[in-house]
């Protein structure tokens, strides 16, 4: 049974042992109260006080009727006034009105009846001589007995009444208190019921129903909610087991998402380091590219090969800290040399023919891990060392090889990026290398003479300035030497103008062949071609220009099969300070002197003129 059941039959069942209680009480009561205790007393007083003044009145009336005096007389009026107002009151009173007996009513009637007689006679005494008349007096006293008499019994009857009516109302109050005992003891059984049905329904399921919120809020979840309760208790119940089931499930789910998010930002979080690395990573490589392509702006620079060499070294230092390296470049066809390094290039080897080489053997990048025995070791590197060689090519030129060795402190996975890393800058030096040769070779071309292979005119120009320099500087002699080939223009009339070239390349090997080091020998133009000695005095230049004129008069030249005939030389020969200060002025001199050896009749060695620098003198025994 449902409490809302209980309780509403409980409740039903009380109100109706009240209502019952009550309506017996009532019942009671009125029944008591039919009696009319109240008004019964009430009516009683009127006929005690009735008593008192019939008595009053009965007294006159016998005095007056034994001594005919008329004050008694005056007096049986005023206590009949008494008497007749309280006859009155009595019969008017709801005692005697609603609740009066056959008896009384009929003593009233006789006391009144009584009354009125007693009256009459009274009135009708008459008093004589101070003496009435005894028949009349008798009357009136047998009255006022009579009337005394019945107001006796009425007084009587009244108390009986009342009596009667008091018991009446004695036993329904107590009828009245044990129906409240009775309607109490059930009341009380009632809320003693009410009171274990509220603790066995009510007060229990809800000090387990408090455990069980005790519980849930520390987060134990694990015990169900179970009340001894099959009421709306037993669904509220039911209602915190449901709430306990989704609690769990929803913190486990939580607890299970909690885990996860866990992992995820744990994963997060090694994901950011390992960014970080790679980020640090990259940014050193980017730095490391930064300096890779900031050495090869720098090589790109009009540098000569030593400055270069220091270049590469310094950038080397750099970009393979805590690894030695070296740059090798063919020496001869077979061998390489180093010509600069890093680190602890010292203990690297300083030459070794190709053959020792895998990168120069296969023309591509040669890399062996320390420990790692599938490759072969380049026979020129440390066996007991991670190495790197690659070949160093530009314009399908193999210029040499750079050797890298040492381990890398790149992490695991990164040896690519080293490996490229390194491809990179022996890229940008081979083809700074390659550049500044092929620069050198430009300029050497456009400082040369394409026929002969001699410095040319512009070259001589720069030297000749700049050895006048260091002449002036040093204090030493400075000589030029103007030559032209006597008679070329029917030279190349007579066998060809190959045959006229032939013979100029061969004239260009001789004076370079007798040229010192440090000297300058250039083709002036044409046939023309001018010598710079330095630190010579004039003596043994003069020597030296006669052993050119004779040793080139004294060769012999044979081109296609042909005899060409002799050649001869026409020099003239000027000498700083002593005919000029300057280049032109020297060249001037000395071409004055070599027309001077012209108009002398040529292959001649003739001095300029000390004096006027315009003029030719000879030297003592020199024609
Ligand atoms: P001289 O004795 O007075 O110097 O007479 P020459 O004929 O040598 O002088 P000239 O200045 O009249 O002629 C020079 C000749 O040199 C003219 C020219 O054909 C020749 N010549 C100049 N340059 C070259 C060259 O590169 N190759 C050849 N084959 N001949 C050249
Ligand atoms: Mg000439
Ligand atoms: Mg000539």
């Amino acid at each position: 049974m449902k409490l809302r059941t209980r309780i509403t039959l409980l409740g039903v069942v009380t109100a109706v042992l009240l209502g019952a209680g009550a309506i017996a009480a009532v019942l009671v009561l009125s029944g008591a109260g039919g009696h009319g205790v109240t008004a019964r007393v009430h009516t009683e007083a009127l006929t005690q006080q009735l008593l008192l003044h019939s008595s009053d009145a009965v007294r006159h009336a016998e005095l007056y009727a034994a001594s005919g005096d008329a004050a008694h007389s005056s007096d049986f009026e005023t206590a009949g006034v008494q008497v007749e107002a309280l006859l009155d009151s009595l019969r008017a009173s709801e005692g005697y009105v609603r609740h009066g007996s056959d008896d009384e009513r009929a003593f009233l009637a006789r006391a009144e009846a009584d009354w009125v007689r007693l009256k009459q006679e009274t009135e009708s005494l008459v008093s004589v001589d101070g003496g009435v008349e005894p028949r009349s007096a008798q009357a009136v006293v047998r009255s006022a007995e009579t009337f005394r008499s019945d107001v006796a019994m009425l007084a009587t009857t009244e108390q009986a009444l009342t009596s009667r009516a008091t018991r009446d109302l004695d036993r329904a109050v107590i009828q009245v208190a044990a129906i409240i005992g009775i309607v109490a003891v059930l009341g009380l059984a009632a809320i003693a019921i009410a009171g274990g049905i509220a603790r066995r329904h009510i007060l229990r399921p809800i000090s387990q129903l408090r455990d069980a919120a005790d519980r849930i809020s520390r987060g134990e979840l694990e015990e169900a909610v179970t009340l001894q309760a099959s009421d709306e208790v037993a669904e509220l119940g039911a209602a915190f087991e449901h709430m306990r089931v989704s609690l769990r499930s929803a913190l486990n789910s939580l607890t299970h998402e909690v885990g996860e998010r866990a992992s995820a930002e744990e994963a997060l979080a090694e994901a950011n380091a390992e960014l970080m690395v790679s980020i640090e990573r990259l940014q050193a490589i980017d730095t490391e590219v930064g300096l890779v392509s900031e050495m090869g702006e720098i090589l790109q620079a009009d540098l000569d090969e030593e400055e270069a060499y220091g270049v590469v070294s310094a950038y080397g230092r750099r970009l393979f800290s805590g690894m030695r390296g070296a740059l090798y470049l063919y020496e001869s066809a077979s061998v390489v040399h180093k010509v600069t390094g890093w680190g602890d290039c010292e203990s690297m080897a300083d030459s070794f023919v190709t053959r020792d080489c895998w990168a120069l053997r296969t023309g591509r990048p040669h890399r062996v891990q320390y420990g790692d025995d599938t490759l072969p070791v380049c026979a020129h590197g440390d066996a007991g060392q991670c190495f790197e060689c690659v070949p160093l090519t530009a314009h399908g030129e193999v210029l040499g090889t750079l050797t890298v060795e040492g381990c890398s402190t790149a992490p695991e996975g990164e040896a690519e990026i080293e490996d490229r890393l390194l491809t990179a800058f022996s890229e940008h030096v081979a083809l700074a290398l390659s550049n500044l040769r092929l620069r050198q070779e430009l300029r050497e071309q456009s400082l040369r003479d394409h026929l002969t292979g001699l410095h040319n005119r512009r070259l001589m120009q720069e030297a000749l300035t700049r050895e006048i320099a260091r002449a002036k500087r040093t204090g030493t002699p400075l000589v030029v030497a103007m030559i032209d080939v006597d008679f070329f223009k029917e030279y190349n009339d007579t066998y060809g103008h190959d045959a006229g070239d032939y013979v100029l390349v061969r004239i260009a090997d001789f004076l370079r062949d007798n040229t010192r080091a440090g000297d300058v020998a250039c083709r002036y133009g044409g046939e023309e071609f001018l010598l710079i000695w330095t630190g010579i005095e004039l003596e043994q230049a003069f020597i030296r220009a006669e052993a050119i004129r004779s040793g080139v008069a004294a060769l012999s030249f044979t081109h296609e099969g042909r005899d060409l005939g002799r050649i001869t030389l026409s020099i003239g020969l000027a000498v700083y300070p002593d005919h000029g200060l300057s280049g032109e002025a020297l060249i001037a001199a000395a071409d004055q002197a070599l027309y001077d050896a012209k108009a002398d009749g040529r292959d001649k060695v003739v001095l300029a003129d000390v004096v006027a620098c315009s003029a030719t003198r000879h030297l003592p025994g020199i024609p």
